[in-house]
């Protein structure tokens, strides 16, 4: 009963922007996610998992969010729900890392999908 009104209360963070869905890469200074390569199972115009409820079984690379990757994951942006309630709660503790989105269209990352410090393309 705790643990179900816990994860209930967890999913709750996920603003359900899919940009953790995409294949990313982590530089030095920046995080690169690759705008052209969704996962196959995200609905690119609604930004939604198509198996959410099955994702795990359909999507073996599929990574539950957890605590721990809200605290350290610095390739999560700070637009995710998750990052943000770690910050709110003190508990951020992964470098800040601007995000670079590159090759697909960024028009989904309307504000506040996107801080000041992400840029729409790739830096060269
Ligand atoms: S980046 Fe964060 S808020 Fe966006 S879909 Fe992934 S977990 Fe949810
Ligand atoms: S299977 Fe996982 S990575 Fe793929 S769209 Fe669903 S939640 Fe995202």
């Amino acid at each position: 009963m705790l643990l179900k009104r816990w994860r209930d209360y967890w999913d709750r963070h996920c603003l359900q922007c899919g940009l953790c869905c995409y294949v990313k890469t982590r530089t030095l200074h920046h995080v690169v996610y690759f705008l052209d390569a969704p996962c196959e199972f995200l609905d690119t115009r609604a930004q939604m998992c198509m198996v959410y409820y099955a994702r795990f079984r359909e999507n073996p690379d599929c990574r539950k969010m957890t605590l721990w990757k809200a605290m350290w994951a610095a390739y999560l942006p700070e637009t995710c729900g998750y990052v943000q309630w770690a910050r709110r709660n003190r508990i951020r503790f992964a470098r800040r890392l601007p995000i670079v989105y590159r090759k697909g269209s960024t028009d989904f990352l309307r504000p506040p999908l996107m801080t000041p410090e992400d840029k729409p393309e790739a830096e060269s």
